[in-house]
């Protein structure tokens, strides 16, 4: 909680602190509540979820006529916890069961942090005892194979990968196969995120999806998405929900940005909860997304 704090300091309880300044004022007038309105815009909390917020904020301050700092920040805190849903289930689906490995297809745009998280997640499943297979299914660009091996190499899995310009889906069997062989415990399967145009996306990831489920179920397919890309991203980021059945999305370079609030609308958009957050670079720069902890960093 201390790391997320900092991570999110640098920038993003400028929302909460923004939010409870601009509360506190003496006068609530329709001006304050533009303000407010703004505040929660800019930090990307999307136009639907930020009218709901304003709506029941404006309600309750009413009702509750003078307010202190700390009444103030309560409700705050219950609005904000509420706009992100606390009753979605953010378990990750991510080890076997003994005989099969439970295969997470990992999906999204370039860059949005795919190869990263795979290697991340690897490395809190071996941290927890569990072994890991990684399948480098991007064949379209031979450094992002590169680049899973190096993570491979670092967190201590095995990783399988194909030519230069093979078939990805042939790539994903090998990988399950392999786990299964190894009697892994887990087979993350990193994906290319081509999004020229939408039919070859759908071939693509349908078929790699296909090709895995011969030999069993997916158990997670987690999108990934830059947080930094804010509103625009989430436009590409609707492509892939439409694709194949995302069970997760995992937000990544939330250190980068001030602008958290994006969590929300990603959820309120997408209708899918939010699992991981990528605070940074490093393999140790992953974390679960908790509801009450986010709230807290953001107030404070
Ligand atoms: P991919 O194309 O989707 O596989 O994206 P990559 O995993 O190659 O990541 C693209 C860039 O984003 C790399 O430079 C990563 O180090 C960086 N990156 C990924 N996740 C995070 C994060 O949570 N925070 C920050 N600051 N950078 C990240």
């Amino acid at each position: 909680l201390v790391r997320l704090r900092a991570r999110l300091s640098k920038s993003n309880n400028s929302l909460g602190r923004g939010l409870l300044t601009l509360l506190s004022r003496d006068r609530l007038d329709d001006d304050a509540w533009e303000e407010i309105e703004e505040t929660l815009l800019m930090a990307d909390v999307g136009l639907e979820s930020t009218n709901r917020i304003v709506e029941r904020l404006r309600e309750r301050v009413k009702v509750l006529g003078t307010r202190t700092a700390e009444e103030l920040r309560g409700l705050l805190s219950e609005e904000l916890t509420a706009a992100l849903d606390p009753s979605f289930d953010r378990a990750l689906n991510a080890t076997g069961d003994g005989e099969r490995p439970a295969v997470l297809l990992v999906v999204g745009v370039n860059g949005a942090g795919k190869t990263t998280t795979c290697g991340k997640i690897a490395r809190v499943l071996i941290a927890d005892g569990h072994s890991v297979v990684l399948g480098a299914a991007d064949t379209f660009r031979a450094a992002a194979a590169d680049q899973l091996e190096t993570w491979g190499k670092r967190v201590g899995s095995t990783v399988v990968r194909g030519p230069e310009g093979g078939d990805p889906a042939s790539v994903a069997f090998d990988a399950v196969k392999t786990g299964t062989e190894q009697g892994a415990d887990s087979v993350l399967v990193d994906t290319a995120g081509r999004l020229q145009n939408k039919t070859g996306l759908m071939d693509e990831l349908g078929k790699v999806k296909r090709v895995i489920e011969k030999q069993g179920p997916v158990a997670e397919t987690l999108l990934i998405i830059d947080a930094t890309t804010g509103q625009n991203g989430l436009e590409q980021a609707r492509v892939f929900t439409e694709v194949c059945q995302v069970t997760g999305v995992v937000l990544t370079k939330l250190d980068g940005t001030a602008k958290g609030g994006i969590v929300i609308a990603v959820q309120q958009t997408l209708g899918v909860p939010v699992k991981l957050i990528g605070l940074g670079e490093g393999p140790d720069d992953l974390a679960p997304f908790d509801v009450q902890q986010f709230v807290d960093a953001l107030l404070d």
